[in-house]
């Protein structure tokens, strides 16, 4: 399998060419050149398989340039009982009215991010080890992806990482998850500012190419393909739990922001996998709703992007949707580079036409959007009808979902959190706290590693050249 860029490049580069990078070199993002189709046969073979035995078949289709049985270890070193909680990994919870809750959130910072990231971090290991090279990977997080990115860099050998975050702004909890880490590897900056500066920090320090070539600095931001390969996998997982024969349909609901997990899921259906709907699910920040609405994808600005209380999908731009777009527009690369490299930068946005939006509904799009107000009252129902306790975001998710039930198709909701990471929304929805995970019981309590620094580019520079050195 070979990879191209979405803006018209045709390079073909292969897995472990892209592995390591983030953009292609035309600022466009990598996507194999086709998706393998997925038969009957297969379908049938892959429906009993151990989730890390699935993700192994999954990943052959696409990675073709490490030994097979390497990558069968790469996979069962990831995808084990110990990290994820349970055997099937991504266990299906029935919520009633055929709604079944995916949980993907059982990794160690209780956030899916941890699904792809985890495999990440091993892969990162592997190839680094197999080029004699290193990695020091350079962040900014104001929660999720930082901690999921830790945990997953967490103690391996050629990596290090960086992350700035802003000082005293996170909540407890985040903080102590990410600043109770003791790996030798990773570093936690406390940077005495907001979010932007950190993430301005990160932009100064890596356009010193001097200094990005000489420390080796990367990332791992949302757009790494081998992320979203990693997460197509539990769409398959998830199917073959609601379902007895690949005759079956099923649909999924999505809480999206930044477009990567749904993206997967739209992977998985071009790969053949009987997915009926994807439902999208945004907050108040309904970038992506208005899109699939209107065929107007209008980029918001910082002020105009709200805080709300599902914040992991607070997004005024989805970095993964150039990759759907290149495939609304049957592949073609000089209209996404004309819509992405130019018309979002000078008008902000663009919009597209009635004929070029028609293959969005055969691709199985539908959207919709979920207030404040919305993720109380669903948080509330699920509690009192079911039991349950579901997070902001999964509630974001379940809201659209109802909006969208078919009879005879089972809907599964992704679960991107625990409701322990959203304490305080769970209490003004229900009026008690959700119980904290014994894994992560005390962490408040535990010895923490971090520095400060001011909002000073020079120093976190300073700080990097004195921890690489060899
Ligand atoms: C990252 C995140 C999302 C959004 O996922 P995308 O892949 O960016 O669309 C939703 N919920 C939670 C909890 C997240 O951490």
């Amino acid at each position: 399998m070979k990879y191209i860029s979405t803006r018209g490049d045709k390079t073909p580069r292969g897995f472990s060419d892209i592995l390591l990078e983030g953009l292609a070199p035309d600022g466009g993002l990598y996507l194999p050149t086709h998706y393998p189709r997925i038969d009957d046969a297969t379908l049938q073979r892959w429906r009993t398989l151990p989730y890390a035995e699935l993700a192994f078949e999954l990943l052959s289709l696409y990675i073709d340039d490490i030994p097979s049985e390497d990558l069968r270890a790469l996979c069962r070193k990831t995808y084990t009982a110990e990290v994820f909680g349970t055997p099937q990994i991504v266990p299906l919870r029935p919520l009633g009215e055929g709604v079944l809750i995916e949980a993907l959130s059982n990794g160690p910072t209780l956030a899916f991010k941890d699904m792809a990231m985890q495999l990440l971090g091993h892969l990162f290991e592997y190839e680094l080890a197999r080029r004699g090279e290193e990695l020091n990977i350079l962040g900014a997080t104001s929660g999720d992806t930082g901690s999921a990115a830790e945990y997953a860099m967490r103690g391996k050998k050629g990596v290090r990482v960086f992350m700035l975050s802003p000082h005293g702004r996170m909540s407890p909890f985040q903080q102590a998850q990410m600043f109770s880490l003791q790996d030798a590897n990773i570093h936690n900056i406390a940077v005495e500012g907001v979010f932007d500066d950190c993430q301005d920090i990160v932009k100064a320090v890596s356009n010193d190419l001097e200094f990005k070539r000489r420390h080796k600095i990367g990332t791992v931001n949302s757009i790494n393909w081998a992320r979203l390969l990693a997460q197509v996998v539990y769409y398959f997982a998830g199917y073959f739990q609601a379902t007895k024969t690949s005759t079956d349909v099923v649909s999924f609901a999505v809480p999206s922001g930044n477009f990567g997990n749904i993206c997967a899921g739209h992977v998985a259906r071009m790969m053949g996998l009987p997915i009926r709907r994807l439902v999208l699910a945004t907050n108040e920040n309904d970038v992506l709703d208005e899109f699939f609405r209107t065929g107007t994808y209008r980029v918001r600005r910082s002020s105009e992007t709200h805080e709300t209380s599902s914040p992991s999908m607070d997004i005024s731009k989805a970095s993964n949707f150039e990759r759907f777009v290149f495939d609304l527009l049957a592949r073609d690369g000089a209209r996404v580079q004309s819509l992405f490299g130019q018309e979002i930068a000078q008008k902000g946005g663009f919009t597209l036409g009635a004929s070029e939006m028609a293959p969005a509904a055969s691709f199985g799009f539908v959207s919709g959007r979920s207030t404040h107000a919305d993720r109380l009252a669903t948080i509330r129902d699920a509690f009192q009808r079911f039991d349950t306790m579901i997070d902001t975001h999964t509630a974001d998710g379940l809201k659209v979902a109802r909006e969208h039930l078919e009879p005879g198709v089972p809907m599964i909701v992704l679960e991107t959190a625990l409701p322990a990471k959203f304490a305080e929304t769970i209490r003004e929805a229900i009026g008690r706290d959700p119980a904290p995970p014994a894994a992560l019981q005390g962490i408040e309590k535990l010895p923490k590693r971090f520095v400060v620094m001011p909002v000073d580019a020079g120093q976190v520079k300073g700080y990097i050249e004195k921890h690489t050195a060899v």
